[in-house]
């Protein structure tokens, strides 16, 4: 099933997993997620990714680095809230 939903839906995984989307949008997204296994099956896939994500960026190299880090993710979501910086390295490889 491909709809304009699902569309939407793909656009706004990342934000959803990350817990970036709005009570509403939120609601909406479940709603689609219920009735579309694609789409449950993209967020199982970013879910994942996020959790590796997490799990390094748990790992404390210094405080230091840690800093830049948080500083570096927090610009490139500045710049680019809706789409994750790991899709992006993964799709230029
Ligand atoms: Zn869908």
């Amino acid at each position: 099933m491909t709809s304009v939903d699902c569309k939407l839906c793909r656009e706004n995984i990342h934000s959803y997993v990350r817990g970036y989307l709005s009570l509403e949008e939120r609601q909406r997204f479940k709603e689609h997620l219920e009735s579309c296994l694609e789409c449950r099956r993209e967020v199982e896939q970013e879910q994942k990714l996020t959790d590796i994500m997490n799990g390094w960026e748990v790992v404390k190299v210094s405080k230091a680095f840690d800093v830049n880090l948080t500083t570096r993710l927090t610009e490139e979501k500045n710049r680019c809230p809706k789409q994750s910086w790991f899709k992006r390295f993964f799709a230029s490889n």
